[in-house]
Formats: structure tokens, C-alpha cells, sequence
């Protein structure tokens, strides 16, 4: 890490530690040191798997070959996946009173394994399972993955994975709450996130409208670094909200 990442970093340092409304936005990038990829790019899910099993019309039509992909992905694979350094320092800036809320667009309910509360979870959770016909909700532990596709324990409907599949609109709540704090936040921190999801990814713009100080945290630049970013910390999650942390706390 060169000179002017240290002092990049140690500014980025002050101005969280002064802040009066703290938010992290977060994307795939950030649970990548957990060891989930991310969907886009060369190592990328969708290099592997095709993505018309998350289509909401595919999935109806034919539940048992969107399971058999979706059970590898999101629970043989992600459900063993745990927080990483990124993720816990997030947690430990909420205990101190500084971090407001996460925003999140990942599913893999990493934040709530690492502590955060307040978790505004823009596209769902895969930790939790939806029936497509009375709508009850159950824990991924409540679910049997065999015989697939899961059925309802009330009614014996088809359960659907409690995140947003392609063509579903985002969660009311969610939303509202998200926009609501971009609104609020004084710093707003954005970590892992390509900026080209849509309409996530107007979230930070909305900070962005008022005086908001934007930090964001990535190994490469986003549609958001060179529009919206204040003090861009050219790196990895973990690494650099390690580093972040120590200074906070030497500041
Ligand atoms: P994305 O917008 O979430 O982008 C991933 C970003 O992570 C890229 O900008 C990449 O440079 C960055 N990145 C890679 N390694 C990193 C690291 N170690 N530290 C910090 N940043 C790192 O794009 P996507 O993956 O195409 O995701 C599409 C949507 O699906 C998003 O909403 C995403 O959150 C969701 N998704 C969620 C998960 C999950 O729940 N873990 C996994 C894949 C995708
Ligand atoms: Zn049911």
C-alpha cells in the first residue's frame, strides 16, 4: 500500500469517526473474502451456471431444475460461507455507535451472522424461504432440501427462496428504509458493489444529493468512482476495513 492510501485512509478515518449518520451500501464484493463469488465477471456465477433459473416465469414452470441449481448455489455453497473481517468490522462500527444501518444487496445473510441489526436487505435473504401459494415464511432450517423442490408445511405449496429473482420487484419495506437513510447519511460508505444493478444502484445517488461524504471500498473502480466518490480505498474488503478500524481507533 502506497503513501497516499495511508493518508487516504486515515482521512477516510477522521471523517467516519466525526460523523453523525454512518452507511454502509453493500454488494457482492464484500462476502467475495467469505468465499462467495460474485454473479458477473471471469470467476463469476453466471460463468457457470445459468442465470434463467432465477427468471420468475422458468422457475414456475419447471421447480425442480431452478432447485437442483439453486440448492448447490445458495445452500450446499453459500450456506457455509461465514463473515469475514469486512463484515465484522462493519458490526463492531454499529456497537460503537457510529454505523446507522447496512444497506445490503447480497443475500447471504453475512451482516446478520457478523452482528449488524439494522439490515435493510434491498433484494431478500436466502436464509429464508417464501411459499408461492399462502405466502408463509419459514427458516432454512425449518426446510427439508429433499425431496426438491421444498414444499409448504401448511399447504404443501412450492417454496421459493425468499430473495428477488429476476423480474420481481424490490421488498416495499426494504426500499423505503434504504432511501430513507441514504437520505439521512452524513458519510455513506459503499463497499463491493459494480454500481450496474438496477434500481440498487441509484441508492448512493441519493445520498449523494445532499452533502454526503462518499468513501467507497473496492479492488477496482465502479460506475460510482469517478461520479460520486469522494475518497476511493483501491482495495479488499477485509484489508481495508481492518485498516480502517485501527485508525479509527488510534484517531
Ligand atoms: P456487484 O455489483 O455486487 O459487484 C461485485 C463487486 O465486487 C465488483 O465491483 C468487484 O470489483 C468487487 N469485488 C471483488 N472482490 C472484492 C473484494 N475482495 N472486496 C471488495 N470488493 C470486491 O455485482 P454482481 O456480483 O454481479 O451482483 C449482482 C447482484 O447480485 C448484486 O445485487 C449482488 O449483491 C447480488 N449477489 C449477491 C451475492 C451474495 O449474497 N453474497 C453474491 C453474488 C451476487
Ligand atoms: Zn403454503
Amino acid at each position: 500500500m502506497d503513501l497516499s492510501f495511508n493518508q487516504k485512509s486515515l482521512e477516510a478515518a477522521s471523517i467516519i469517526k466525526a460523523s453523525k449518520y454512518l452507511v454502509a451500501f453493500t454488494g457482492a464484493g464484500i462476502s467475495v473474502e467469505s468465499g462467495i463469488p460474485p454473479f458477473r465477471g471471469e470467476d463469476g456465477l453466471w460463468s457457470k451456471y445459468d442465470p434463467q433459473v432465477l427468471e420468475l416465469g422458468y422457475f414456475h414452470q419447471n421447480p425442480y431444475e431452478s432447485w437442483v441449481v439453486i440448492k448447490e448455489i445458495f445452500y450446499d455453497f453459500f450456506g457455509s460461507a461465514q463473515p469475514n473481517s469486512a463484515h465484522k468490522v462493519l458490526a463492531v462500527l454499529e456497537s460503537m455507535g457510529l454505523l446507522k444501518c447496512v444497506i445490503t444487496q447480497n443475500i447471504d445473510d453475512l451482516h446478520q451472522k457478523a452482528g449488524n441489526t439494522i439490515v435493510h436487505e434491498f433484494h431478500g435473504n436466502s436464509q429464508k424461504m417464501v411459499c408461492v401459494d399462502c405466502h408463509a415464511h419459514f427458516g432454512v432450517d425449518e426446510v427439508e432440501l429433499t425431496p426438491l423442490p421444498p414444499k409448504c408445511n401448511h399447504c404443501q405449496g412450492l417454496l421459493k427462496p425468499d430473495f428477488i429473482f429476476f423480474g420481481e420487484s424490490i421488498p416495499t419495506i426494504a426500499y423505503q428504509e434504504s432511501l430513507k437513510a441514504a437520505e439521512l447519511a452524513d458519510v455513506f460508505l459503499i463497499i463491493g458493489s459494480t454500481g450496474e444493478v438496477m434500481p440498487a444502484n441509484q441508492v448512493p445517488m441519493v445520498a449523494k444529493r445532499t452533502e454526503t461524504t462518499i468513501i467507497e471500498i473496492n479492488p477496482e473502480p465502479s460506475r460510482y468512482t469517478s461520479h460520486i466518490t469522494d475518497i476511493y480505498l483501491k482495495g479488499k474488503a477485509g484489508e481495508v476495513m481492518t485498516l480502517l478500524l485501527e485508525n479509527i481507533r488510534k484517531i
